[in-house]
């Protein structure tokens, strides 16, 4: 081990936990059951799955807790609070305290992971990429996106667009399809531009706290430079950042998912809608917008208003949805978890889609009909088209944003 311990023996560590994590003192109530355990979708390769951690510290052994690479196979997904009977709060006060706490006693941190940290810190966003090209994706689209610094005025709608919304090639095709959405309901929205920075939910989900707080007090000082009613955002994470957790660092500010806004408007929405969009289509819930945050109603409202659509449910979904493996750093674990696991969870996902629309090969295939997986979070498409590249039969299933259905409708993509 290298780095100086911060607390005497893992007891003191678990009363940390107990006494502060909202809710922590439920810890004391944990049963043993391994429900969290069995819903967590890399419970079976963890040494210490969650039900395991808690039995672990009660015994003494946080030094070989943070010895494994438990806390790693973790993907912050919030299966294992959905599931505890006890309601302990076993992601924000067990899993993710202990990969604060491994980082902190062990330095050992897998070397993509740090990666993005280390690209996070110096540039203010995981990808690395340079914060003077946060706004590149707007350029050249008419009429304009509103950049809040050049247009000095007053907007409506403060759209966090967030990292991979902004810089990544595949994404990008659906922010432009929500600017495009946007403009035709007449909305007076803007954009910070160079001056967004990381929201840094899946930062503080990997345990690094101090990154986290230094991302939102730029993101506050940003805020509070401008005037506008609310704010809207493309990504589940920033839109769990800003609702709940920015408050606790007194930072509070109203704001929605992209999907809320636009389900409020579906009147509107109907009456710009001209194409069919013939497809057999399942919704797959984001872990920060459903489980965690209860929003399951209004992405599917949004795709049952596009005509021809046929929407179906996967065998997981709304709370009991499965995740895509993306979140709380898993997005920087892939290679790390794939050598662990031998298994990606994003290609579970894909396979539960497929059973749900029919295979290109299966019985209940018409053939007439596009297959599609809609998402709704932008960390989604990257990595659901990769694993339609390796899953038998998932070849013709399209992964769409609801942004980019939405505006194909109303012929206003691109
Ligand atoms: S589900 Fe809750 S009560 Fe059961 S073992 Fe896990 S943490 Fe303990
Ligand atoms: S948050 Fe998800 S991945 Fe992490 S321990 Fe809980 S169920 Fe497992």
């Amino acid at each position: 081990m290298t780095g100086s311990t911060t607390l005497d023996t893992s007891k003191e560590f678990l009363n940390q936990l107990i006494t502060t994590t909202p809710d922590g003192e439920r810890i004391r109530l944990c049963l043993q059951c391994g429900a969290c355990s069995g819903a967590c979708p890399f419970g079976f390769v963890m040494k210490y799955p969650p039900h395991g951690m808690i039995a672990a510290l009660r015994a003494g052994m946080l030094d070989d807790l943070v010895g494994t690479d438990t806390s790693w196979m973790c993907v912050s997904c919030y299966a294992c609070t959905q599931v505890c009977p006890a309601k302990i709060p076993v992601t924000a006060g067990l899993t993710t305290r202990v990969k604060e706490e491994e980082m902190l006693l062990t330095g050992k941190v897998p070397s993509e992971l740090q990666d993005a940290l280390e690209k996070a810190q110096r540039y203010d966003n995981p990808l690395g990429e340079s914060p003077r090209k946060r706004a590149e994706w707007a350029s050249g689209l008419k009429p304009e996106v509103t950049i809040m610094a050049r247009a000095k005025r007053p907007v409506d709608v403060l759209w966090f667009v967030g990292d991979y919304a902004s810089y990544h090639a595949r994404v990008i095709q659906s922010t432009i399809a929500l600017a495009r959405i946007l403009q035709a309901l007449d909305v007076d929205f803007g954009i910070l531009g160079p001056e967004e920075v990381s929201d840094g939910d899946s930062v503080r989900l990997a345990g690094e706290t101090g990154l986290f707080e230094m991302l939102a007090e730029k993101n506050a000082k940003a805020f509070d430079k401008y005037e506008f009613n609310e704010i809207i955002t493309t990504d589940p994470h920033a839109f769990n950042a800003i609702r709940n957790e920015y408050p606790h660092l007194e930072i509070s500010y109203p704001i929605r998912h992209y999907t809320q806004f636009l389900a409020e408007r579906l009147d509107q929405l109907e009456k710009l809608i001209n194409n069919r969009i013939e497809a057999t289509v399942v919704f797959h819930d984001p872990c920060y917008l459903g489980r965690v945050n209860g929003i399951f109603e209004e992405p599917r409202q949004l795709l049952q208003a596009i005509p021809g659509i046929e929407l179906m449910e996967m065998s997981h979904n709304r709370e009991n949805s499965l995740c895509c493996g993306g979140g709380g750093g898993g997005m920087w674990l892939d290679g790390f978890q794939w050598e662990i696991a031998g298994v990606r969870i994003s290609e579970w996902r894909v396979r539960e889609a497929i059973s749900a629309v029919g295979s290109e090969n299966g019985k209940d295939t018409e053939v007439s009909r596009e297959r599609i997986l809609a998402i709704a979070c932008p960390y989604e498409s990257p990595r659901f088209e990769d694993a339609t590249k390796t899953v038998p039969g998932a070849e013709s299933l399209l992964v769409k944003d609801i942004a980019e259905l939405l505006a194909e409708s109303m012929g206003v993509e691109g």
